[in-house]
C-alpha cells in the first residue's frame, strides 16, 4: 500500500465516525508525505489544522493507522510548504462519499465529478422512479419534468444520480452548459457577492447556464436573502425552459422556512424519492462495487456485509474500504471471522439505543427549532406539532408513561401528553405527509 492509499484507508474509516462538515474542515489537503521507521508525517493546510489534529484526532487515526499497519508508533502533522495549489492537484478531492481508491477529477466548468454516471449507478425498487426520471431528464433536458427535485436520507445516492444527470449531458449534449453547486456553496458565493456588491454578476453567471443542478437544497432553510436571489434564477431559467434539477433530505412541503413561493415552484415539477434499498439490492450494489475495485471477497462475506450493514449505501462503500484496505496491507482476503472483527464498529449501529434524548434531539434538527424552543410552553404554531411529535415517538418507541412523558417536555401535565401523543396517531394515519415525516425523524433517531 502506498501513502496515498494508507492515507484514504484512514480518511475512509474516519468519514464513518464524523459528521461531514467536520471530515470536511479538518481532513481536507491533508495528505501523507512520509512513512518511515513507524513515523507517519501527515501534511496539513495550515497551523489550525495541525493542533486541531494532534489534539482531537491523533489517537483515532493512530489507531487505524496502526489497525493497517502494526510497524506504526506514532504520527506527526507538518504544515505544507510551499505551492498549496500543486499539493491540492495530487489530490483526489474528499468530498462527501467520493472516497475511492482511483482518481477522479472534478471538472471546473461543470463542477461535475466523472466518477458519478449512470453505469455505476445500480437501481432497484427503492430508487426506481428517481432513476427513470433522472434518466428522462438527461435525454431531454429542460423538456420533460422541470424542476426535478429528488429527495431522500443521507448516503443513498441522491448527488449521485444528479451527477449522473450532469454527465450525461455534457457527453450528449456538448453545448448545453451545466452547471452543479452544492447548496451550501451556493450560499456563501450569494453572501459574498452581497458583500462585494457583485450580486448581478453572480446573478447573470447563473442565468447563463442551460442545466442547473442544486445539491441538497434544504440547506437554504431560512437564509431569507439567498432563497430570494435563487428564486429570481430559478424563475429566469424556468421561463427559458432551462433544466432545473434539486436535491435535498426531505420533500419541499417538510423543508421549514421555506418561502411557499419556492415551496410551489418546486413543487411544479417532478418529485421523486430514493428510500432504503432491501437487502437484494444491497447485494447487487455490493457486487457493482466489488467489480469497480477489481476486489473479490466471497459469497459469504459479501452476504454478511448485506444483511448487517442496512443504514445507506455510503455505509456499504466503507465496510468494503475496510476490508480493501486489509486486504492491501495483508496480501489475502480477510475470512469472515476477520470481517466480522473489522466491520464490528458499523454493523453494531442498528442497536443503538434509542432514547428521549434522541428522540427530542432528531425531532429538533429535523425542524430546525432548539430543544428549548421543543420544551418550552410556546403555543406557536411551529413548535406546537414537534412538540407532540416528540410525544408521539417517546410513547410508540420508548412505551413512556404519559406522566414521564410529561415531565420530559417542561414538567407538562400527562393530560397534555396523552393529547399531543393522540393527536399525532390519528393525524398519522389520514395524513401521508405526517407519516413520512415522521419515518423521517425516525431514520435521523437510528442514525443520530
Ligand atoms: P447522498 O447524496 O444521497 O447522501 P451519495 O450520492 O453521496 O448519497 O451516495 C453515497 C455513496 O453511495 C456514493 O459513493 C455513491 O456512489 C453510492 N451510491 C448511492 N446510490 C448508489 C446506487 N444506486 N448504485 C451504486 N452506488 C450508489
Ligand atoms: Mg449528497
Amino acid at each position: 500500500m502506498n501513502n496515498q492509499e494508507v492515507w484514504q484507508a484512514v480518511l475512509a474509516q474516519i468519514q464513518l465516525n464524523i459528521s461531514a462538515a467536520n471530515f470536511a474542515t479538518w481532513f481536507k489537503d491533508t495528505k501523507i508525505v512520509n512513512r518511515q521507521n513507524g513515523l507517519v508525517v501527515i501534511q496539513v493546510p495550515n497551523s489550525f489544522v495541525k493542533e486541531w489534529l494532534e489534539q482531537k484526532y491523533n489517537k483515532i487515526i493512530l489507531k487505524i493507522l496502526r489497525s493497517l499497519d502494526k510497524e506504526i508508533k506514532g504520527a506527526k502533522y507538518e504544515i505544507g510548504k510551499s505551492g498549496l495549489k500543486v499539493f491540492k492537484k495530487d489530490l483526489p478531492t474528499y468530498e462527501e462519499g467520493q472516497l475511492g481508491f482511483q482518481e477522479f477529477r472534478v471538472n471546473k466548468e461543470t463542477n461535475l465529478n466523472p466518477r458519478y454516471t449512470f453505469e455505476t449507478f445500480v437501481v432497484g425498487s427503492f430508487n426506481e422512479l428517481a432513476h427513470a426520471a433522472a434518466v428522462a431528464v438527461s435525454k431531454n433536458p429542460g423538456s420533460v419534468y422541470n424542476p426535478l427535485f429528488i429527495y431522500g436520507g443521507v448516503g443513498l445516492g441522491k448527488t449521485h444520480l444528479l451527477e449522473a444527470i450532469g454527465n450525461e449531458i455534457v457527453r450528449d449534449f456538448p453545448k448545453k452548459r451545466v452547471k452543479y453547486i452544492p447548496t451550501e456553496k451556493f450560499v456563501s458565493q450569494v453572501v459574498s457577492a452581497i458583500r462585494n456588491r457583485q450580486i448581478e454578476k453572480l446573478k447573470s453567471k447563473y442565468q447563463a447556464v442551460d442545466v442547473l443542478i442544486v445539491d441538497d437544497i434544504q440547506f437554504i432553510t431560512g437564509k431569507e436573502k439567498t432563497q430570494e436571489e435563487f428564486f429570481y434564477i430559478f424563475n429566469s431559467l424556468y421561463e427559458k425552459n432551462k433544466q432545473i434539477i434539486l436535491s435535498s433530505d426531505r420533500q419541499p412541503r417538510a423543508i421549514p422556512t421555506l418561502t411557499k413561493r419556492l415551496e410551489s415552484r418546486f413543487e411544479g415539477g417532478m418529485i421523486a424519492d430514493i428510500s432504503l434499498p432491501d437487502v437484494e439490492t444491497r447485494m447487487a450494489i455490493l457486487k457493482e462495487k466489488c467489480q469497480e475495485r477489481m476486489f473479490e471477497p466471497s459469497e459469504e462475506i459479501l452476504n454478511y456485509i448485506a444483511s448487517n450493514i442496512q443504514k445507506n449505501i455510503r455505509e456499504l462503500e466503507g465496510a468494503l474500504n475496510i476490508l480493501i484496505a486489509y486486504q492491501k496491507v495483508n496480501g489475502l482476503l480477510p475470512d469472515i471471522k476477520t470481517t466480522k472483527s473489522l466491520l464490528s464498529k458499523l454493523t453494531s449501529s442498528p442497536k443503538r439505543v434509542v432514547n428521549a434524548k434522541k428522540i427530542i434531539k432528531a425531532v429538533g434538527s429535523f425542524y430546525d427549532l432548539r430543544e428549548k424552543d421543543i420544551i418550552s410552553s410556546s403555543r406557536k404554531k411551529e413548535l406546537v406539532k414537534p412538540r407532540h411529535i416528540v410525544m408521539y415517538l417517546l410513547r410508540e418507541e420508548l412505551n413512556s408513561s404519559f406522566p414521564s412523558i410529561g415531565r420530559k417536555l417542561g414538567n407538562k401535565d400527562h393530560t397534555t401528553a396523552i393529547y399531543g401523543y393522540e393527536k399525532i396517531a390519528k393525524e398519522i394515519n389520514q395524513n401521508d405527509d405526517l407519516f413520512e415525516e415522521i419515518n423521517m425523524i425516525k431514520q435521523r433517531i437510528l442514525s443520530g
